[in-house]
């Protein structure tokens, strides 16, 4: 299939508008990753999104609004702390999973009894969504690898495997949405994004953080966001994750570091190592950290890397996204320091 360059001027996201009443797939735009766009309420079309990525027909899409009323044929009930949030984070990076209206196509929530909600703040996004339908829109990469936030991604990805892409530059936050769920009694934070844990909190009040944010899933249990249970977000090198202080981190790689090997660091341990090093920012700058971990992990394919060591995150603020990020990058590959 030949795929489509389209330019955020009004006239392209008119055409792209137009292949997703067709029942098109396009990758747009929004303030957190690129998103695999299709018509919500159009099965059909929904299922074209899990054929473009390979993604696994029983981990569920986030349907994008462009209107807060919009939500109301979506769901079946908009409970009071949903309102809350929405009224102080919307539009913006934040999901609320709410259950579902008859009007939602299996395919988007996977068989499951609710739905994932987001009102993105991308301009691109929102006239898209206006001009066309709610949008069903994971991250626009092949499944399982680094999300995509810049044009070159998407098209490293995609080109070839959907109907059109629309150029948005690179994507502010980096890092997808924040994920909470509101059809439990107590709210539940299933993925940590640009809305932090700690936001929310002064919000709504308690709220419990999903124990697979930062473990991986024992043996047998079942996984309350589908798609916490796969290897994510992975480059093809091999990524270890150092957990322990700065003086472990320096000298576990000086004595196990080998040549064809990187360090993914932060500003202040450049000139630590002899091997060559990717900064992801400041350690203290966690916005910059989620806005250049995913190009960061591609970066190390690209460059040929066999393997990758990255030290720890916090886990405070926008840090816990990207801790999350990259256990799952690492597959949960992580040595602890003493
Ligand atoms: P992505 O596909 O990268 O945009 O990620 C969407 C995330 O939201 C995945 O982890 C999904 O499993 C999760 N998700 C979407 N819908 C639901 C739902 N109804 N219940 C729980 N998790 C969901
Ligand atoms: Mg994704």
């Amino acid at each position: 299939m030949k795929t489509l360059l389209l330019s955020s001027e009004y006239a392209d996201i008119k055409t792209a508008a137009q292949i997703i009443r067709n029942g098109g797939v396009v990758a747009m735009p929004t303030e957190t990753v690129y998103g695999l766009a299709a018509d919500a309420l159009n099965g059909e079309a929904v299922r074209k999104i899990f054929r473009a990525k390979g993604r696994p027909a029983d981990n569920p899409l986030i349907v994008h609004i462009s209107e807060l009323s919009q939500i109301y044929s979506l769901v079946r009930e908009f409970p009071v702390k949903a309102r809350r949030l929405a009224e102080k984070f919307w539009p913006g990076p934040l999901t609320m999973i709410l259950p579902k209206s008859a009007l939602i196509p299996d395919e988007v929530s996977a068989g499951l009894d609710t739905v994932a909600v987001r009102f993105p703040s991308h301009p691109t996004a929102r006239q898209l969504i206006s001009l066309s339908a709610p949008l069903a829109a994971p991250s626009a990469n092949l499944s399982g690898s680094p999300s995509p936030t810049s044009l070159r991604h998407v098209r490293d990805d995609m080109d070839g495997r959907i109907d059109a892409i629309i150029d948005g530059g690179d994507c502010e936050v980096g890092v997808e949405s924040t994920v909470i769920t509101l059809a439990t009694p107590i709210p539940e934070l299933l993925r940590p994004g640009g809305i932090t844990f700690e936001q929310l909190k002064d919000t709504i009040g308690e709220i419990i953080i999903n124990s697979a944010v930062i473990n991986p899933l024992g043996e047998g249990q079942q996984a309350a966001s589908p798609g916490m249970k796969y290897k994510h977000y992975s480059p093809k090198a091999e990524v270890v994750l150092l957990d322990g202080d700065k003086e472990g981190f320096y000298e576990y790689i000086r004595k196990y570091g080998k040549a064809g090997e990187a360090v993914l660091c932060y500003n202040e341990d450049l000139g630590h190592f002899s091997l060559p090093c990717i900064s992801i920012g400041s350690e203290h700058d966690y916005r910059t950290q989620a806005h250049r971990l995913f190009t960061a992990l591609r970066m190390v394919d690209e460059e040929g890397i066999a393997k990758v060591y990255a030290h720890c995150p916090e886990k405070r603020g926008i840090g816990l996204a990207v801790y999350n990020r990259i256990i799952r990058a690492a597959g949960f590959n992580i040595v602890k320091l003493r």
